[in-house]
């Protein structure tokens, strides 16, 4: 029974190969923070069918990583290396293990400085508040990044590598490494690391930079190495106390599309559906398809973050789904200060 798989394997590249490994980790590790989260929550009571879900599993997740990996790939990545062939041929000799290592540390010295930088510039904290959107920050909530932000970052992570002259298979490795660290610092666990936490960054310090606490606007910028936040002056770590609050000070769109709208043009999203024929439509059809998955599955009504609106199913425009604050109140909010992160929050 194992012979087609075997034969499937070896009919493989080496990438083919490898991902055919790094796939099923992946997996595991999911399962295993799952488990992780239940047993030994931050935030006791975060259901797994929390706000946002649908957006960061569908729309993030799989949509937008599959075609921003054809983009980066095939559009950015192979004509550089198509320009400058072997050029900067740097580290083909090198062990597979020193490659990854040798990029997983300058990629994660580099993403501390963009990701402080994105913290302090107007106009790059639009391709960044998207990823302090969600007030139920869990092992998925890491994958909700604007899609500039990813071109950019994986672009640069990515390229140098080819270029470089690495083995490829050193992609598909940082990629797993990339996707396992990212859910683990995003984690509901309660971790107590203690001194590793100096090296090692994980959900300790990373679910504090989700925090919506003045502290930490402008702290633990850190993804995989704890040090550079050490190193560097921004390490927020607090014995003993847990944030009260999270996400964003101010209204943040629900929908994948609304929230890349709002970082080019400020509007509030219910006061947009009230107003707008086409946009009520298309919220229709998110409401009627959540309507018709939480009728069959009563926890999944709040995979949106909305409650399904009674009616949802039949009429278009649906009635004002409740539990969200009135459209003047969050369009104040949206309009006070929302370039970046507001000193003192608005809630
Ligand atoms: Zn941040
Ligand atoms: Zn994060």
């Amino acid at each position: 029974m194992l012979e087609p798989i075997s034969t499937f394997y070896y009919s493989l590249n080496a990438v083919g190969r490898t991902t055919m490994i790094t796939t099923p980790i992946l997996l595991l590790a999911v399962v295993v923070l799952l488990v992780l989260e239940r047993k030994f929550p931050y935030r006791k009571g975060l259901p797994f069918f929390r706000e946002g879900l649908f957006v960061d599993l569908f729309w993030y997740t799989l949509v937008q990583s599959y075609f921003l990996q054809i983009l980066i790939f095939g559009f950015i990545i192979a004509p550089l290396a198509a320009h400058f062939g072997t050029r900067f041929d740097l580290v083909s000799s090198w062990p597979v293990a020193a490659q990854v290592g040798f990029f997983v540390i300058t990629h994660d010295f580099y993403i501390y400085w963009f990701h402080r930088f994105q913290h302090n510039s107007a106009f790059f904290w639009r391709t960044h508040e998207a990823h302090h959107s969600g007030k139920h920050v869990d092992w998925l909530a890491g994958s909700r990044s604007h899609i500039v932000e990813i071109i950019i970052n994986q672009s640069i992570e990515f390229a140098p590598i080819i270029l470089l002259g690495a083995n490829p298979i050193v992609v598909p490795i940082k990629a797993l490494i990339d996707a396992v660290w990212g859910m683990y610092i995003h984690a509901n666990i309660d971790v107590k690391s203690g001194k590793l936490q100096y090296v090692i960054n994980g959900p300790e310090m990373h679910l504090w930079h989700h925090a919506d606490h003045e502290e930490v606007y402008y702290a633990n910028f850190s993804t995989k190495f704890a040090f550079w936040d050490w190193m560097f002056g921004t390490a927020f770590l607090p014995q003993d106390r847990k944030p009260e609050r999270w996400g964003l000070p101010y209204a943040f769109p629900k929908d994948y599309f609304a929230q890349h709208a709002f970082s080019v043009v400020r509007f509030d999203e219910k006061a947009l559906a009230e107003k707008s024929a086409v946009f009520r439509a298309y919220h229709g059809v998110r409401w009627r398809l959540l309507g018709w998955v939480g009728e069959r599955l009563p926890a999944a009504k709040v995979l949106q973050g909305w409650e399904v609106p009674q009616g949802a199913l039949e009429t278009v425009p649906a009635p004002r789904p409740g539990g969200n604050p009135e459209p003047a109140a969050a369009v104040a909010a949206a309009t006070t200060d929302s370039s970046r992160p507001v000193a003192s929050p608005v809630s």
